[in-house]
């Protein structure tokens, strides 16, 4: 590990000023202690922001609830109150990682983690994405990469909070530029989809604060399929939200992880579950929508099918 400076920020202003454009900042530190030990990242500070007053909370709201971005995953699956307003949240939370990285991992922290791509991870391989010329997944083993991108890299977006609020078209605030800059889903990965190099949108130095989710969904559900049962990413996951009124769906969107570089939606499909009563066929319906552009790679065609049923068995969760 390269050596570092070390501060602790009091004030999300001065952790800004303290990380410049060269340090990091350092959260449940699960995803930032590994990148500097492999030396995938270099950083000439890490700026502890755990102290942060007043980002550690869950708080309820009428149009909205606010999850401050030091909230633990725990606390997320711990909060009866959020598991009744936003269950599919609930249940992602439940499937990240072990329960000894969800008591210290921070919404802000799994939201901004880096890419789980094997040729990015390994610290003798300069991919693309470290810098290097080639994307190693493209032509070997793609088992775990993206069925959509749109540049040469196919690493995905593996976090399943992003996936969870892109379904329920929940806003990230990020302190950027000494303002607060309201960021949905697309927007925060939007950089990903479309230059090799970014993990997502944010800039160096900028700040996720709070994610915002609206409480006009009242129902939520959330999958995920993975190698192993626990202590694992995604193969695939889907995260659905709607009203549903009389049976029938209202604002339904659904989103899905592990696929794209960006949480992956198709404002088609959600236009045409909007209004219907959920069955198999409509479900069915929705899911060829959602996948009709997916482009498999040699090792990952699995994942359409496995999507496929996931979107189908995500949305038939959902509850009136
Ligand atoms: C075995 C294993 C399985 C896992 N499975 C899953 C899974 O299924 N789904 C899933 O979603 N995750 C999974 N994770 C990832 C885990 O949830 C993340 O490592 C964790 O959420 C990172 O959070 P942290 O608070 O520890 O972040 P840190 O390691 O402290 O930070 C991660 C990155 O985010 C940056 N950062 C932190 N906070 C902020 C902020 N407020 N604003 C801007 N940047 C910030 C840091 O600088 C760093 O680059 C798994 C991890 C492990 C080890
Ligand atoms: S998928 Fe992206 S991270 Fe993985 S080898 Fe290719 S360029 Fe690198």
């Amino acid at each position: 590990m390269n050596a570092f400076e070390y501060a602790t920020a009091l004030s999300p202003d001065s952790a800004r000023s303290l990380v410049g454009n060269q340090g990091a900042y350092l959260a449940g530190g699960n995803d930032l202690l590994g990148l500097l030990k492999d030396y995938l990242i270099n950083a000439d500070i890490l700026v502890n922001i755990k102290s942060l007053p007043g980002l550690n909370k869950i708080e309820p709201g009428r149009r909205h609830w606010t999850l401050g971005t030091l909230v633990t995953i725990a606390e997320i699956e711990d909060n009866a109150g959020l598991a009744q307003a936003f269950p599919g949240l609930h249940d992602a939370a439940m499937e990240i990682a072990s329960p000894q990285i969800r008591n210290v991992a921070t919404v802000g922290g799994n939201l901004a983690q880096h890419s789980r791509c094997w040729y990015f991870r390994h610290r003798d391989t300069v991919c693309l994405k470290r810098g290097g010329d080639l994307c190693y997944a493209r032509e070997s083993d793609n088992r775990y990469h993206s069925l959509f991108t749109g540049n040469t890299c196919i690493s995905p977006v593996v976090s399943s909070l992003a996936t969870t609020f892109a379904a329920l078209d929940a806003t990230a605030i990020v302190l950027r530029n000494g303002k607060e800059t309201p960021m949905k889903m697309d927007a925060l990965y939007h950089r990903a989809w479309e230059n090799p190099l970014a993990h997502n949108s944010l800039d160096p130095g900028d700040l996720i604060l709070r994610v915002e989710i609206p409480t006009s969904r009242r129902s939520s559900a959330y999958m995920q399929v993975s190698d192993k049962h626990a202590f694992d990413w995604a193969l695939v996951s889907c995260a659905a939200a709607a009203d549903v009124v009389d049976g029938k769906l209202a604002h339904p969107r659904v989103a899905l992880g592990s696929i794209s570089p960006v949480p992956h939606q198709v404002e088609a499909a959600n236009q045409f579950l909007n209004g219907k009563t959920l069955d198999d066929e409509t479900a069915s319906a929705a899911a060829d929508m959602i996948l009709k552009e997916a482009r498999p790679l040699e090792h990952n065609a699995y994942k359409v099918p496995m999507a496929h049923a996931l979107i189908r068995r995500t949305l038939l969760k959902l509850k009136g």
